[in-house]
């Protein structure tokens, strides 16, 4: 789906499929100096992150593992609560594993703290964050994110995986969805 398939729907387009392509090029090639010496097995959170771990791990020039939680984050239209259900558990036993945690976009950061804590308790040798977005101003909690795409202001985004009411994930770019949407 292409930005102009989205009609009035897209407010304004914030990353372009070459701006993606880009960046997680860029992160790729610092996580893989990052963990030179060290087995890294990639952690997914469904269903926004797909896309930006199928594009992040082919971008690594060497073979890396991965899984995937599904959570549900309790709350209401747009935001999040930071109550989390684990819907889907990982299937690989990560103790003494070096995890990297990749995800699609940190709002509150609420979901992600929540997810952190949880795989910290299963005795992993690390756990650390990779995000394509983050909203700087909508951070709650403190939440060390080692590696980040991009900052974007506090507006609702669509695209590229991430959804609004399961619609959307299939557009190409990333943007703003128009107000009048969601209100
Ligand atoms: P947080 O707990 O960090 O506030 O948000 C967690 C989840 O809310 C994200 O993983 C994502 O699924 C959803 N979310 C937060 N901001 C946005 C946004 O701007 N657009 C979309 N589509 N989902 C968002």
């Amino acid at each position: 789906m292409d930005a102009e398939h989205m009609g009035a729907d897209l407010d304004e387009i914030l990353f372009t499929e070459e701006d993606i392509r880009q960046r997680l090029g860029e992160l790729a090639e610092q996580v893989w100096q990052d963990y030179a010496d060290k087995d890294v097995l990639l952690v997914g959170v469904l269903r926004g992150a797909i896309m930006v771990m199928a594009d992040f791990m082919r971008a690594l020039p060497g073979s890396v593992e991965m899984d995937w939680m599904a959570v549900s984050s309790y709350g209401s239209g747009t935001k999040s609560s930071g109550v989390v259900r684990i819907l889907k558990d990982l299937d690989t036993d990560i103790s003494g594993r070096h995890v990297l945690i990749v995800e699609d976009i940190i709002d509150s950061g609420l979901t992600l703290s929540w997810i952190r804590t949880n795989l910290l308790s299963r005795r992993p040798a690390s756990v650390e964050i990779c995000t394509l977005l983050r909203k700087p101003e909508a951070a709650k909690v403190e939440i060390d994110v080692r590696y980040v795409g991009f900052e974007i202001p506090n507006a609702f985004v669509v695209g590229y995986g991430l959804d609004f009411d399961e619609k959307y994930r299939n557009l190409r770019v990333i943007g703003t969805l128009a107000p009048h949407v969601y209100s």
